[in-house]
């Protein structure tokens, strides 16, 4: 199968806010931005010379208004099918996040305080549940999906065969993209802990790039130093009983 590319698709400012499109023997496309930016997408798919009808599938990372906020009115665009992980199925019947919001730095406990929090979208059933990790051959694409809980418990990454990891809120990078190639943590997570786990787990898999959806590219390498030193942080928080872990969400 031919190699797949990898193309950002800002959906807010330049990377603020990113969805993607994965080109390989068809088109699929990973989060579907905030709401109302459906056609946004839609129109920048067909610039990338893909027919939008082509696309043959939609996969959500995770339940949060940001990535799942367009996907019903993407999947109508397109007429492709949504896939995403039944561990975050409340939040897509619901149309919106899991509550409450667990901020991991001032950033998020400002915005956690906005209207903005409570942010709705249109609900949707997943065409495709995520339960493990599954294959994208059958969608024409040379990747898979990989589980990497914690951010949300229904969080997923995929990772094409020739390395490109898109990795959702995995790791960002400071205000939402403003900094370049620094990792950062996302405003929130559910379980900090559990999110790390996942986030160290993925050297094993040889990833050659991180796409994420608040920011630029980020190169693994550097994730990875970054990771092991907020292991060491985590860990002293931990150890005074000073991590929240949203236990609701976490199933
Ligand atoms: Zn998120
Ligand atoms: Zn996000």
């Amino acid at each position: 199968m031919s190699p797949t590319k990898v193309i950002a698709l800002p959906v807010l400012g330049r990377h603020a806010v990113n969805a993607y499109l994965l080109l390989g023997r068809h088109p699929i496309i990973v989060d579907a931005g905030t709401p109302g930016s459906g056609r946004l997408i839609h129109r920048q798919v067909a610039a990338h010379g893909v027919d939008p009808t082509d696309v043959r599938l939609i996969v959500i990372t995770h339940g949060h208004i940001d990535h799942f906020g367009s996907a019903a009115e993407l999947s109508r665009l397109t007429g492709a099918p949504i896939a995403a992980h039944i561990a975050d199925l409340g939040a897509y019947r619901a149309g919106r996040a899991g509550q409450p919001y667990l901020p991991t730095g001032l950033f998020g406990r400002f915005f956690a305080r906005t209207s903005k929090a409570r942010e709705t979208a249109e609900p949707f059933e997943p065409d495709v549940l995520i339960r493990g990790e599954t294959h994208l051959s059958d969608f024409g694409v040379a990747a898979r999906i990989m589980p990497t809980p914690g951010h949300t418990a229904g969080s997923v990454s995929v990772l094409t065969d020739n390395g490109d990891l898109v990795a959702g809120d995995l790791v960002a990078t400071p205000l939402l993209g403003f900094v370049k190639g620094r990792p950062a943590n996302p405003p929130f997570h559910d379980d900090r802990l559990g999110n790390l786990a996942s986030l160290r787990e993925m050297p094993a898999l040889g990833p050659t790039k991180l796409h994420v959806g608040h920011g630029a590219p980020l190169d693994p390498g550097r994730v990875g130093r970054w990771a092991a030193a907020e292991q060491q942080r985590l860990d002293r928080l931990a150890a005074r009983g000073r991590l929240r872990t949203n236990e609701t969400a976490v199933a």
